[in-house]
Protein backbone atom coordinates (compact mmCIF):
# COMPACT_ATOMS: atom_id res chain seq x y z
CA UNK A 1 0.00 0.00 0.00
CA UNK A 2 2.71 2.14 0.73
CA UNK A 3 4.62 1.49 -2.51
CA UNK A 4 1.64 1.98 -4.56
CA UNK A 5 1.12 5.32 -3.00
CA UNK A 6 4.44 6.39 -3.71
CA UNK A 7 4.11 5.34 -6.98
CA UNK A 8 0.79 7.16 -7.72
CA UNK A 9 2.92 10.47 -6.24
CA UNK A 10 5.46 9.95 -8.47
CA UNK A 11 2.91 9.37 -11.71
CA UNK A 12 1.26 13.03 -10.56
CA UNK A 13 4.17 14.73 -9.85
CA UNK A 14 5.41 13.73 -13.73
CA UNK A 15 1.42 14.05 -14.98
CA UNK A 16 1.93 17.52 -12.87
CA UNK A 17 4.74 19.00 -16.25
CA UNK A 18 2.72 16.74 -18.55
CA UNK A 19 0.57 19.66 -21.31
CA UNK A 20 -2.00 17.54 -23.48
CA UNK A 21 -3.80 19.64 -25.88
CA UNK A 22 -7.03 18.74 -27.75
CA UNK A 23 -7.52 20.95 -30.37
CA UNK A 24 -11.01 20.88 -32.39
CA UNK A 25 -11.05 22.92 -35.53
CA UNK A 26 -13.24 21.09 -39.02
CA UNK A 27 -9.66 22.71 -41.00
CA UNK A 28 -6.81 20.09 -41.03
CA UNK A 29 -5.03 23.44 -42.28
CA UNK A 30 -4.85 24.71 -38.66
CA UNK A 31 -4.75 21.40 -37.25
CA UNK A 32 -0.88 21.10 -39.30
CA UNK A 33 -0.26 24.76 -38.06
CA UNK A 34 -0.70 24.40 -34.39
CA UNK A 35 0.97 21.12 -34.79
CA UNK A 36 4.07 22.88 -36.34
CA UNK A 37 4.09 25.47 -33.93
CA UNK A 38 4.60 23.30 -31.07
CA UNK A 39 6.83 20.99 -32.68
CA UNK A 40 10.04 20.82 -30.95
CA UNK A 41 8.18 21.99 -27.47
CA UNK A 42 9.14 20.05 -24.39
CA UNK A 43 6.58 18.07 -22.84
CA UNK A 44 3.59 19.01 -24.98
CA UNK A 45 1.28 16.48 -26.12
CA UNK A 46 -1.28 17.33 -29.19
CA UNK A 47 -3.78 15.46 -30.55
CA UNK A 48 -6.08 17.16 -33.33
CA UNK A 49 -10.03 16.52 -33.64
CA UNK A 50 -11.22 17.81 -36.91
CA UNK A 51 -15.00 16.25 -35.94
CA UNK A 52 -16.49 18.59 -33.47
CA UNK A 53 -19.51 16.11 -32.96
CA UNK A 54 -16.73 13.88 -31.73
CA UNK A 55 -15.01 16.36 -29.29
CA UNK A 56 -16.99 15.86 -25.88
CA UNK A 57 -15.74 11.92 -26.35
CA UNK A 58 -12.17 12.44 -27.60
CA UNK A 59 -11.73 14.26 -24.74
CA UNK A 60 -13.29 12.32 -22.37
CA UNK A 61 -10.60 9.76 -24.00
CA UNK A 62 -7.69 11.71 -23.58
CA UNK A 63 -8.22 14.21 -21.13
CA UNK A 64 -6.72 17.13 -22.57
CA UNK A 65 -5.31 20.13 -19.83
CA UNK A 66 -6.26 22.53 -22.06
CA UNK A 67 -8.60 22.80 -25.41
CA UNK A 68 -8.14 24.83 -28.39
CA UNK A 69 -11.66 25.38 -29.72
CA UNK A 70 -12.65 26.56 -33.48
CA UNK A 71 -16.15 28.64 -32.78
CA UNK A 72 -17.39 28.20 -36.57
CA UNK A 73 -17.81 24.87 -37.70
CA UNK A 74 -20.13 23.29 -39.96
CA UNK A 75 -23.22 21.38 -38.25
CA UNK A 76 -22.65 22.42 -34.67
CA UNK A 77 -22.64 25.99 -32.88
CA UNK A 78 -19.11 26.44 -30.95
CA UNK A 79 -20.94 27.89 -28.46
CA UNK A 80 -22.87 25.08 -27.63
CA UNK A 81 -20.18 22.81 -27.77
CA UNK A 82 -18.66 24.64 -25.23
CA UNK A 83 -21.38 24.41 -22.73
CA UNK A 84 -21.56 20.50 -23.75
CA UNK A 85 -17.96 20.00 -21.79
CA UNK A 86 -19.12 22.14 -19.30
CA UNK A 87 -22.02 19.35 -18.58
CA UNK A 88 -19.90 16.55 -18.11
CA UNK A 89 -18.42 16.39 -14.43
CA UNK A 90 -14.76 14.95 -16.22
CA UNK A 91 -14.71 18.36 -18.54
CA UNK A 92 -15.83 21.24 -16.79
CA UNK A 93 -12.96 22.43 -15.24
CA UNK A 94 -10.65 22.34 -18.16
CA UNK A 95 -9.54 25.65 -19.65
CA UNK A 96 -10.65 26.06 -23.15
CA UNK A 97 -8.88 28.25 -25.54
CA UNK A 98 -11.35 29.87 -28.16
CA UNK A 99 -9.68 29.93 -31.46
CA UNK A 100 -11.46 32.60 -33.82
CA UNK A 101 -11.43 34.03 -37.04
CA UNK A 102 -13.38 36.94 -35.65
CA UNK A 103 -12.05 39.89 -33.51
CA UNK A 104 -15.27 40.71 -32.44
CA UNK A 105 -16.27 42.11 -28.65
CA UNK A 106 -20.00 40.31 -29.09
CA UNK A 107 -18.59 36.76 -30.00
CA UNK A 108 -16.29 37.01 -27.31
CA UNK A 109 -18.27 37.85 -24.68
CA UNK A 110 -20.40 35.13 -25.56
CA UNK A 111 -17.97 32.99 -26.07
CA UNK A 112 -16.94 33.83 -22.02
CA UNK A 113 -20.46 33.50 -21.40
CA UNK A 114 -20.50 30.00 -22.55
CA UNK A 115 -17.61 29.31 -20.56
CA UNK A 116 -14.16 29.78 -22.27
CA UNK A 117 -11.65 30.96 -20.50
CA UNK A 118 -9.39 32.68 -23.38
CA UNK A 119 -9.97 33.92 -26.67
CA UNK A 120 -7.41 34.14 -28.85
CA UNK A 121 -7.69 35.31 -33.13
CA UNK A 122 -6.15 33.05 -35.62
CA UNK A 123 -3.70 32.31 -36.05
CA UNK A 124 -1.91 33.88 -32.80
CA UNK A 125 1.75 33.42 -33.28
CA UNK A 126 3.47 30.51 -31.60
CA UNK A 127 5.28 32.35 -28.66
CA UNK A 128 1.80 33.67 -27.59
CA UNK A 129 0.16 30.58 -28.23
CA UNK A 130 2.50 28.32 -26.37
CA UNK A 131 2.48 30.82 -23.20
CA UNK A 132 -1.21 30.75 -22.71
CA UNK A 133 -1.40 27.07 -23.50
CA UNK A 134 1.66 26.57 -20.68
CA UNK A 135 0.26 29.08 -18.45
CA UNK A 136 -4.03 27.21 -18.48
CA UNK A 137 -2.61 23.77 -18.27
CA UNK A 138 0.21 24.74 -15.33
CA UNK A 139 -3.71 26.16 -13.38
CA UNK A 140 -5.57 23.69 -14.36
CA UNK A 141 -2.88 20.79 -13.15
CA UNK A 142 -2.49 23.11 -9.83
CA UNK A 143 -6.08 22.85 -9.11
CA UNK A 144 -6.39 19.00 -9.72
CA UNK A 145 -3.50 18.43 -7.76
CA UNK A 146 -5.42 20.54 -4.75
CA UNK A 147 -8.84 18.65 -5.44
CA UNK A 148 -6.87 15.59 -5.13
CA UNK A 149 -4.81 16.30 -2.02
CA UNK A 150 -8.33 17.14 -0.53
CA UNK A 151 -9.44 14.19 -1.33
CA UNK A 152 -7.17 12.41 0.27
CA UNK A 153 -6.98 14.68 3.47
CA UNK A 154 -10.50 13.83 3.45
CA UNK A 155 -9.93 10.23 3.13
CA UNK A 156 -7.59 10.66 5.69
CA UNK A 157 -9.55 11.91 8.18
CA UNK A 158 -12.47 9.58 7.42
CA UNK A 159 -9.85 6.70 8.18
CA UNK A 160 -8.72 8.38 11.26
CA UNK A 161 -12.10 8.91 12.90
CA UNK A 162 -13.09 5.27 12.37
CA UNK A 163 -9.51 3.87 14.10
CA UNK A 164 -10.68 6.22 16.82
CA UNK A 165 -13.90 4.59 16.88
CA UNK A 166 -11.91 1.33 17.61
CA UNK A 167 -9.59 2.51 19.69
CA UNK A 168 -12.39 3.96 22.06
CA UNK A 169 -14.46 0.57 21.22
CA UNK A 170 -11.48 -1.41 22.45
CA UNK A 171 -10.68 0.31 25.06
CA UNK A 172 -14.14 -0.05 26.71
CA UNK A 173 -14.22 -3.88 25.98
CA UNK A 174 -12.74 -6.64 27.67
CA UNK A 175 -10.72 -8.96 25.20
CA UNK A 176 -11.58 -12.40 26.35
CA UNK A 177 -15.48 -11.75 26.15
CA UNK A 178 -16.01 -8.50 24.37
CA UNK A 179 -18.11 -7.27 27.67
CA UNK A 180 -17.73 -3.97 28.99
CA UNK A 181 -14.04 -3.93 30.87
CA UNK A 182 -13.56 -3.45 34.51
CA UNK A 183 -12.65 0.38 33.71
CA UNK A 184 -16.48 0.77 31.47
CA UNK A 185 -18.29 -0.55 34.56
CA UNK A 186 -16.66 1.77 36.67
CA UNK A 187 -17.15 4.66 34.69
CA UNK A 188 -20.93 3.79 34.13
CA UNK A 189 -21.37 2.78 37.42
CA UNK A 190 -20.46 6.30 38.45
CA UNK A 191 -22.63 7.47 35.90
CA UNK A 192 -25.54 6.02 36.66
CA UNK A 193 -25.31 6.46 40.69
CA UNK A 194 -24.98 10.20 39.84
CA UNK A 195 -28.45 9.96 37.89
CA UNK A 196 -30.19 7.76 40.13
CA UNK A 197 -29.26 10.09 43.02
CA UNK A 198 -30.85 12.49 40.49
CA UNK A 199 -34.18 11.43 39.92
CA UNK A 200 -33.94 9.59 43.45
CA UNK A 201 -34.45 6.36 41.30
CA UNK A 202 -33.76 2.85 41.95
CA UNK A 203 -30.44 1.25 40.54
CA UNK A 204 -29.69 -2.19 40.93
CA UNK A 205 -26.74 -4.06 40.74
CA UNK A 206 -25.85 -7.94 40.36
CA UNK A 207 -22.23 -9.59 40.34
CA UNK A 208 -21.99 -13.23 39.33
CA UNK A 209 -19.01 -15.56 39.63
CA UNK A 210 -18.24 -18.75 38.43
CA UNK A 211 -18.32 -22.17 40.86
CA UNK A 212 -15.54 -23.66 41.43
CA UNK A 213 -13.63 -22.20 38.69
CA UNK A 214 -10.56 -23.29 40.55
CA UNK A 215 -10.93 -26.86 40.00
CA UNK A 216 -12.23 -26.62 36.43
CA UNK A 217 -9.41 -24.77 35.52
CA UNK A 218 -7.01 -27.19 37.00
CA UNK A 219 -8.76 -30.26 35.61
CA UNK A 220 -9.03 -28.56 31.75
CA UNK A 221 -6.70 -26.13 31.44
CA UNK A 222 -7.16 -22.72 31.03
CA UNK A 223 -7.67 -22.74 27.29
CA UNK A 224 -10.74 -24.79 28.41
CA UNK A 225 -11.38 -22.44 30.75
CA UNK A 226 -10.77 -19.22 28.87
CA UNK A 227 -13.67 -20.41 26.82
CA UNK A 228 -16.55 -21.45 29.50
CA UNK A 229 -15.90 -17.50 30.57
CA UNK A 230 -16.21 -16.70 26.30
CA UNK A 231 -19.36 -18.65 26.75
CA UNK A 232 -20.76 -17.33 30.19
CA UNK A 233 -20.52 -13.90 28.66
CA UNK A 234 -22.04 -14.26 25.80
CA UNK A 235 -25.14 -15.71 28.18
CA UNK A 236 -24.89 -12.91 30.25
CA UNK A 237 -25.01 -10.53 26.93
CA UNK A 238 -27.86 -12.44 25.76
CA UNK A 239 -30.00 -11.84 28.80
CA UNK A 240 -30.01 -7.99 28.57
CA UNK A 241 -32.63 -7.06 28.03
CA UNK A 242 -33.13 -3.21 28.16
CA UNK A 243 -30.52 -0.69 26.47
CA UNK A 244 -29.42 0.62 29.28
CA UNK A 245 -28.12 -2.61 31.27
CA UNK A 246 -24.58 -2.78 31.37
CA UNK A 247 -22.51 -6.46 31.36
CA UNK A 248 -19.46 -6.44 32.23
CA UNK A 249 -16.42 -8.45 33.11
CA UNK A 250 -15.47 -7.49 37.06
CA UNK A 251 -12.24 -9.26 36.38
CA UNK A 252 -11.08 -13.14 36.20
CA UNK A 253 -14.23 -15.29 36.70
CA UNK A 254 -16.22 -12.66 38.25
CA UNK A 255 -18.75 -10.66 36.32
CA UNK A 256 -21.80 -8.15 37.10
CA UNK A 257 -24.16 -6.58 34.99
CA UNK A 258 -25.73 -2.98 36.34
CA UNK A 259 -29.60 -2.10 35.84
CA UNK A 260 -30.63 1.19 36.23
CA UNK A 261 -33.97 1.88 36.87
CA UNK A 262 -34.93 -1.52 38.43
CA UNK A 263 -36.31 -2.74 41.58
CA UNK A 264 -34.89 -5.79 43.78
CA UNK A 265 -38.09 -7.48 42.86
CA UNK A 266 -36.47 -6.98 38.55
CA UNK A 267 -32.76 -7.41 39.35
CA UNK A 268 -33.70 -10.93 41.13
CA UNK A 269 -35.65 -12.20 38.19
CA UNK A 270 -32.48 -10.44 36.06
CA UNK A 271 -30.42 -12.52 38.37
CA UNK A 272 -32.45 -15.82 37.70
CA UNK A 273 -32.94 -15.53 34.27
CA UNK A 274 -28.60 -15.18 34.13
CA UNK A 275 -28.76 -18.30 36.33
CA UNK A 276 -30.39 -20.55 34.67
CA UNK A 277 -28.89 -19.46 31.03
CA UNK A 278 -25.56 -20.53 32.60
CA UNK A 279 -26.86 -23.87 33.74
CA UNK A 280 -28.61 -24.40 29.99
CA UNK A 281 -25.22 -24.15 29.09
CA UNK A 282 -24.78 -27.72 30.19
CA UNK A 283 -20.89 -26.87 30.23
CA UNK A 284 -19.76 -30.47 31.46
CA UNK A 285 -17.90 -29.70 35.59
CA UNK A 286 -15.37 -32.28 36.82
CA UNK A 287 -16.43 -32.53 40.52
CA UNK A 288 -17.51 -35.64 40.65
CA UNK A 289 -19.70 -35.26 43.85
CA UNK A 290 -22.56 -33.35 41.96
CA UNK A 291 -22.25 -34.37 37.94
CA UNK A 292 -23.49 -30.73 37.66
CA UNK A 293 -22.44 -28.86 34.93
CA UNK A 294 -20.56 -25.18 35.27
CA UNK A 295 -22.77 -22.81 37.50
CA UNK A 296 -22.96 -19.29 38.88
CA UNK A 297 -23.52 -17.83 41.79
CA UNK A 298 -24.90 -14.34 42.15
CA UNK A 299 -25.39 -11.55 44.29
CA UNK A 300 -28.14 -8.96 43.86
CA UNK A 301 -28.45 -5.86 45.42
CA UNK A 302 -30.29 -2.81 45.02
CA UNK A 303 -30.23 1.27 46.11
CA UNK A 304 -31.72 4.46 45.92
CA UNK A 305 -28.71 6.85 46.34
CA UNK A 306 -28.87 9.51 48.51
CA UNK A 307 -25.81 12.73 48.90
CA UNK A 308 -23.12 11.60 50.55
CA UNK A 309 -23.11 7.79 49.97
CA UNK A 310 -21.08 6.05 47.33
CA UNK A 311 -21.74 3.39 44.72
CA UNK A 312 -19.07 1.10 46.40
CA UNK A 313 -21.72 0.84 49.07
CA UNK A 314 -23.60 -1.01 46.48
CA UNK A 315 -21.17 -2.90 44.90
CA UNK A 316 -20.31 -4.47 49.02
CA UNK A 317 -23.69 -5.26 48.73
CA UNK A 318 -23.93 -7.11 46.04
CA UNK A 319 -20.81 -8.66 47.33
CA UNK A 320 -22.11 -9.93 50.58
CA UNK A 321 -25.19 -11.30 48.63
CA UNK A 322 -22.96 -13.21 46.38
CA UNK A 323 -20.70 -14.51 49.39
CA UNK A 324 -24.09 -16.05 51.19
CA UNK A 325 -24.66 -17.62 47.76
CA UNK A 326 -21.52 -19.44 47.71
CA UNK A 327 -22.22 -19.97 51.28
CA UNK A 328 -25.62 -21.07 50.65
CA UNK A 329 -24.06 -24.06 48.08
CA UNK A 330 -23.59 -22.20 44.86
CA UNK A 331 -25.82 -22.55 41.82
CA UNK A 332 -28.00 -19.71 43.31
CA UNK A 333 -28.48 -16.07 44.53
CA UNK A 334 -28.00 -14.41 47.25
CA UNK A 335 -29.73 -11.15 48.82
CA UNK A 336 -28.19 -9.24 51.93
CA UNK A 337 -31.06 -7.80 53.84
P1 LIG B 1 -15.84 -20.53 44.10
O1 LIG B 1 -16.91 -21.47 43.73
O2 LIG B 1 -15.75 -20.31 45.56
O3 LIG B 1 -15.94 -19.26 43.34
O4 LIG B 1 -14.48 -21.24 43.69
P2 LIG B 1 -13.52 -20.85 42.54
O5 LIG B 1 -12.57 -21.95 42.36
O6 LIG B 1 -14.29 -20.44 41.35
O7 LIG B 1 -12.85 -19.54 43.09
P3 LIG B 1 -11.38 -19.09 43.24
O8 LIG B 1 -11.45 -17.62 43.48
O9 LIG B 1 -10.66 -19.95 44.24
O10 LIG B 1 -10.72 -19.36 41.81
C1 LIG B 1 -10.97 -18.60 40.71
C2 LIG B 1 -10.19 -19.17 39.57
O11 LIG B 1 -10.52 -18.50 38.36
C3 LIG B 1 -8.73 -19.05 39.77
C4 LIG B 1 -8.20 -18.73 38.40
O12 LIG B 1 -7.36 -19.73 37.94
C5 LIG B 1 -9.42 -18.64 37.51
N1 LIG B 1 -9.34 -17.54 36.61
C6 LIG B 1 -9.40 -16.22 36.89
N2 LIG B 1 -9.31 -15.50 35.74
C7 LIG B 1 -9.21 -16.37 34.71
C8 LIG B 1 -9.08 -16.27 33.29
O13 LIG B 1 -9.04 -15.18 32.73
N3 LIG B 1 -9.01 -17.40 32.57
C9 LIG B 1 -9.06 -18.62 33.16
N4 LIG B 1 -8.99 -19.70 32.40
N5 LIG B 1 -9.16 -18.75 34.49
C10 LIG B 1 -9.24 -17.66 35.26
MG1 LIG C 1 -13.91 -15.49 42.25
MG1 LIG D 1 -15.46 -18.69 41.41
Amino acid sequence: MHDSKQIDAQGFAAAANAVMILLVDDQAMIGEAVRRALAGEEGIDFHFCSDPHKAVEVAQQIKPTVILQDLVMPGIDGLNLLCAYRAEPALQDIPIIVLSTKEDPQVKSAAFANGANDYLVKLPDSIELIARIRYHSRSYIALQQRDEAFRALRESQQQLLEANLVLQRMMKSDGLTGLANRRHFDEYLEIEWTRALREHSQLSLIMIDVDYFKVYNDQFGHVAGDDVLRRVGAALADSCSRSSDLAARYGGEEFAMILPGTSPGGARLQAEKIRRAVEALDIPHCRPETGSPVTVSIGVATVIPVAGGSSLALVEKADNGLYMAKGNGRNQIGVEQ
